[in-house]
């Protein structure tokens, strides 16, 4: 997964990506800096001739022609940089970095979208994209543009006015460079601890994220209300706050006090200059023009020449950050088969799949072979952890397997197109939304082309038990749940929505992954026994810890520890006293 840039090729991309992005602006940036890389060394002529004019002019009794001649230039030279930074301080920031912002966060949006699904479950691949959406939120890559063209204009700038003062007194030169250079090497060291640092501190980023979500998430703020860890998981949050502020604010105390050694030296630099430049107009070797003037071309030379340096000490930080961005772009797409399916007519067949998530050691499917044969009704059963819900991902073609293979009506699952199928699949996951959109958008959302279908949706409330609730609610457009003043429904209400959506869209698969296992199991039953009902020319994988369905079911597969421990009807599991037997007596009482 890992591949690194150099500089150079991170300059490339991000010239690329900014110029396509936003080309009027990226090109004026560029014009401007590139203009004003000449204004120090050009003020610093057009002085030395108006300080010479005006000393002429006030000794000598001149004439003042040639005042007005230089300051007309130094007038002028000032007013062109002016309108330029003016017009282009708008692009810049209007385009260079709003429009660009938001067009490397769509990108990573883009990217996101096209993440085989396994990839969510590999820490790496969150922790780069962590990385990745810092380096958008905090604009490195237009910072990198930015700071390569004020590079660029710097550098410039160094030359031009290093030509001007070996012009005037060759020895203005080494004390002018040697009092900046301590900001390229304070600028490098750190600047590399600070990427390092940020790079360690991705996972704690990303629990403050996790910890500061919960206290927005109304479920986990009533529970934590109710049970009293409410102040736990604050602390929890303050700590860790603490801890990432804790080593930024080292970082940036250490880096403060090189700056501050560099200031002291850019300082005592300077001065040493202006004593020099004064020791030569003394002797006469320069005039008093050439000495003012090249008091303010040390200045400016020294401001280029500092952020030429810091500009280039940063770059390290900004590319390693630049290069998270670009890894994460890099990384492998899902990959789609070409294989278009027109209806799963005989079925889906599992053989000898065996899957292990990334990053983790052992295998959470061992060795499963099975057959869902069309129109066939699957309970999946197990207790927590035994590998339902992994095998439900790879029935749906979401993660691929890691040994064996997944065919249906024959296509293996890695040559198949995955819209081709989803268009005869649907689900009802565990961890189902309750969408405060309207109910007919919380029904139908599922099978747009009969969102305005108000017979057909009526008839779905109707068959999943919700004809009490339309009739609360009054009508199909009306709002539900409460973050927008909308009607607040029960969890069983949102669990029978969930599964009248999962019904809703025209499918010849469906597999519901426990969305009732937070209800008793004498509702739960029953809402299954109605979808049943609903879904009786459809195939159907039910997956469930409880055997309450079981009875009903074509075949039960129970599982146990990744593996399929028995397979059969209730019956044929009944006799054989094994796994299902002791699961259906410890659950018995619940079902009379
Ligand atoms: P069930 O649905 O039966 O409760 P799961 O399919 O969720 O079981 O989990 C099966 C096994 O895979 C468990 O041991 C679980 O810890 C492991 N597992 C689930 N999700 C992940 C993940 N994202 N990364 C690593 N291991 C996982």
């Amino acid at each position: 997964m890992k591949k690194k840039y150099n500089v150079l090729q991170i300059l490339t991309k991000v010239y690329g990506s900014t110029l396509k992005a936003v080309p009027f602006s990226g090109i004026l940036g560029i014009l401007n800096y590139l203009v004003q890389g000449m204004f120090p060394a050009v003020t610093a002529l057009i002085s030395a001739g108006l300080f010479d004019a005006a000393y002429l002019l006030t000794r000598e009794g001149d004439t003042l022609t040639c005042v007005i001649f230089y300051g007309s230039l130094f007038v002028g030279t000032y007013a062109v940089v002016y309108i330029l930074q003016f017009i282009s301080s708008i692009t810049i920031n209007a385009g260079i970095y709003e429009r660009c912002t938001s067009y490397y966060h769509m990108m990573l949006s883009e990217k996101a979208a096209k993440l085989p699904l396994i990839s969510f479950e590999d820490t790496e691949v969150l922790n780069l994209q962590s990385r990745a959406k810092d380096c958008a939120e905090r604009e490195i890559l237009s910072q990198i543009y930015m700071s390569s063209t004020v590079f660029i204009t710097s550098g410039i700038s160094v030359i031009s006015t290093i030509s001007v003062l070996a012009f005037y007194n060759i020895w203005l030169v080494p004390v002018s460079i040697f009092s900046v250079l301590p900001y390229v090497v304070a600028r490098v060291l750190r600047g590399k601890e600070f990427y390092l640092l940020k790079k360690a501190q991705a996972k704690k980023a990303r629990r403050l994220e996790y910890l500061w979500g919960l206290f927005h998430n109304k479920q986990a703020v009533k529970e934590m209300r109710v049970m009293g860890f409410g102040e736990y998981l604050a602390q929890k949050w303050t700590e860790t706050r603490d801890e990432v502020n804790e080593e930024l604010w080292q970082q940036n105390m250490k880096d403060g006090k090189s700056m501050l050694l560099c200031d002291t030296l850019k300082i005592a630099g300077y001065g040493l200059s202006v004593l020099l430049a004064l020791l030569y107009a003394v002797k006469g070797d320069i005039s008093i023009g050439v000495f003012g003037a090249c008091i303010t071309a040390f200045k400016a030379m020294q401001e280029a020449a500092k952020s030429f340096l810091i500009d280039l000490g940063n770059m390290p930080e900004k590319t390693a950050f630049a290069n998270d961005y670009f890894e994460f772009l890099d990384l492998p797409e899902d990959r789609n088969g070409t294989v278009r399916i027109d209806g799963i007519k005989q079925g889906v067949v599992l053989s000898h799949v065996s899957f292990a998530y990334p990053n983790s050691d052992g295998y959470a499917l061992k060795n499963i072979s099975f057959t869902i044969h069309k129109g066939e009704k699957i309970v999946v059963l197990g207790v927590n952890g035994s590998g339902k819900t992994t095998l439900s991902k790879i029935i749906l073609n979401m993660y691929p397997p890691s040994q064996g293979e997944v065919r249906y009506d024959g296509v293996l699952s890695s040559e198949i197109d995955k819209s081709s199928l989803y268009t005869y699949v649907s689900v009802v996951p565990q961890n189902f939304v309750s969408y405060s959109l309207t109910i007919r958008e919380n029904i139908a959302i599922s099978d747009l082309a009969h969102l305005q279908d108000d017979s057909l949706i009526k008839q779905s409330l109707v068959s999943s038990g919700l004809q009490s609730l339309l009739n609360e609610v009054g009508g199909l457009d009306e709002q539900l749940g409460r973050e927008f003043g909308g009607k607040e429904l029960s969890g069983g209400q949102w669990q029978k929505i969930a599964i009248a959506r999962g019904l809703f869209k025209t499918s010849e698969l469906i597999i519901l992954d426990e969305p009732t296992s937070a209800l008793d199991p004498l509702l739960e039953t029953e809402i299954l026994q109605q979808f049943l009902e609903i879904a009786r020319d459809k195939t159907a994988v039910i997956i469930s810890h409880r055997v309450g369905l079981c009875k009903m079911a074509d075949k039960i597969i129970v599982m146990k520890d990744g593996r399929i421990c028995e397979m059969g009807t209730h019956y044929d599991l009944i006799r054989k006293d094994g796994e299902y037997r002791r699961l259906y007596t410890a659950q018995e009482q619940w079902y009379r």
